[in-house]
């Protein structure tokens, strides 16, 4: 089916401001303010903020119809999605259909069941002073927000987002990863013919781009991408006290206690360090194990790697390779910390590095000063489980600690004895694909969450509210002065709350 034909007669706009690349779709906004010397992106807002200030978003229906329309786009463009995400990366279809299509659809399917319930005024508890009113919680869309997205699932990140910006209620304006190319473009030329384009638009460019498009005034900001430029964007939103969520990454540790099933947990690890090519912000990035447990893992994540690429990954269709060539030479460089156990080869051609473990890998090394972002897998030894987690605490709260242990007890020990933004028993990444879960960082890591009611959470303001009659004024003079005693005693017994016996969590 054609796009146009799907998209209710609407057309959300593009904003493309690289130079050499030719402008899609109308462009009037940015033309005005060029003009007249002001930001090019001051038009766009502007112009957003007006349907967001005439309530276009608000209703129900326009938050159903849009969410929608996005299902429609995710199905009509599979073929053309699976192609751009091969372009970029090589991204195996099956991983792309996954995780860029699938994940999605669940996000929105969710939020469309969900979205009655979600929008709902909460009322809440009242005490004596505010009997007789109503009092309950607006869930107030933002207004205008601004996502901005990563490579490395360029669809997912930028999409997820918009599904609860979306059902919040808010005007969106989007900008996609300007290394994940291909991806880029097929957003810009194909998403706006499903959207409303009074109220969603698609901006492209790097970091030129959105650093004009972030001295703009925006009501929310949510960024995906690293800490570095994470702390450029809260920077900028600062300026204008904007409020914002910011999904960034680190080093996932993942703790492999004795004994166990290990080529069960050499599989899982493979398959959470190689899936897109280990360009994934929740992928286990390093082990931590005793020096037995690694000269017993070592032979099993040499089986799981042979079985699941074959003897020469570099031929197998369901090995992603590094996004750009930045990506693999620093990915690269990293191959020189410990002694390659496995793998290592490399070519620079096809940017392809393949699956890789490095063995006795000392803390000190480049493999454990940044987050691996690919196919790299170093191992650390440690003693045990206490020294497991002290080095896990020694180090900035990650996206995710992994731990694989038969015994309960290890896993609950590190369980409460760290902190991450997520945490995962005997499997990498499986938090992530639940939309009942919050996803998000903590301190190096990130700040907020999103994914199903949490993403409507994210982009949605909690207004309080009480309504109050214009009548019944007798009822008020305990609070005007003169003051008196007699009136503070009312005061206070009508709303002061009292301690319920003792705390117990039973
Ligand atoms: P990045 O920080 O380089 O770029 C992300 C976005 O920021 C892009 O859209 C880019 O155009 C923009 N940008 C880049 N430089 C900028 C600047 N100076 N000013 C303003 N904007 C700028 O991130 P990346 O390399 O695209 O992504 C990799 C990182 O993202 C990894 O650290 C990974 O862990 C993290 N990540 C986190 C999550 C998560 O959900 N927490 C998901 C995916 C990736």
């Amino acid at each position: 089916m054609d796009a146009t034909n799907t998209s209710q007669g609407n057309n959300m706009t593009t904003h493309q401001d690289t130079p050499g690349k030719v402008p899609v779709g109308s462009d009037t906004g940015k033309m005005d303010s060029k003009a007249a010397g002001m930001n090019p992106y001051a038009g766009l807002v502007s112009g957003l903020r007006a349907a967001w200030l005439a309530g276009k978003t608000r209703g129900a229906e326009h938050r159903v119809s849009q969410l929608e329309a996005l299902g429609r786009f995710l199905d009509d463009k599979k073929q053309p999605i699976l192609d751009a995400m091969a372009s970029d990366m090589r991204k195996p279809p099956l991983e792309a259909e996954l995780s860029e299509i699938l994940l999605v659809k669940n996000e929105v399917n969710y939020a469309l069941n969900s979205l009655a319930s979600w929008m709902k005024d909460e009322f809440v508890e009242k005490n004596l002073v505010t009997r007789l009113d109503t009092a309950f919680i607006r869930k107030d869309p933002y207004g205008v927000v601004l996502i901005i997205g990563p490579w490395n699932y360029p669809l997912h990140l930028i999409l997820v987002p918009l599904v609860g910006a979306i059902a919040a209620g808010n005007c969106v304006i989007i900008k996609p990863s300007e290394i994940s190319s291909c991806t880029e473009k097929l957003v810009a030329e194909m998403l706006p013919s499903y959207l409303d384009k009074d109220c969603f638009a698609v901006v492209t460019g790097g970091p030129a781009e959105t650093t004009q498009l972030l001295e703009n005034k925006f009501d929310y900001i949510f960024y995906t991408g690293g800490p570095q430029v994470g702390r450029i964007v809260m920077t900028a939103a600062a300026k204008h006290l904007t409020p914002l969520t910011l999904e960034l990454g680190g080093k996932n540790p993942c703790y492999v206690a004795e004994g166990g099933d290990l080529q069960s947990v050499a599989n899982r690890l493979v398959w959470g360090r190689c899936f897109n090519a280990g360009q994934t912000c929740v992928a286990p990035d390093y082990v931590l194990c005793s020096p037995e447990t690694q000269e017993k893992l070592l032979p099993a994540l040499g089986r799981a790697i042979a079985q699941f690429y074959g003897p020469d990954p570099r031929a197998s269709p369901d090995f992603a390779r590094l996004v750009s060539d930045r990506q693999f030479q620093r990915v690269r460089a990293l191959l020189g910390s410990g002694r390659v156990a496995l793998g290592g080869q490399t070519d620079e051609q096809e940017r392809y590095i393949a699956p890789t473990v490095l063995a006795d890998v000392q803390p000190s090394e480049p493999a454990m000063q940044e987050e691996i972002f690919g196919p790299v897998l170093p191992i650390v030894t440690v003693p045990g489980v206490d020294e497991a987690i002290a080095f896990i605490n020694s180090r900035e709260r990650p996206l995710a600690v992994y731990v694989f242990a038969a015994d309960s007890k290890v896993v609950h020990r590190v369980l409460e004895q760290t902190s991450s933004g997520g945490f995962g028993a005997n499997d990498p990444m499986m938090h992530m694909t639940l939309p009942s879960l919050p996803f998000g960082g903590i301190g190096n890591s990130g700040l907020g969450s999103y994914h199903g009611k949490f993403g409507f959470d994210t982009f949605t303001h909690q207004r309080a509210c009480v309504l109050r009659s214009s009548g019944l004024e007798a009822l008020n003079s305990p609070r005007y002065p003169p003051y008196s005693q007699r009136k503070l005693g009312l005061l206070a017994a009508a709303s002061q709350i009292q301690r319920k016996g003792t705390c117990s969590l039973q």
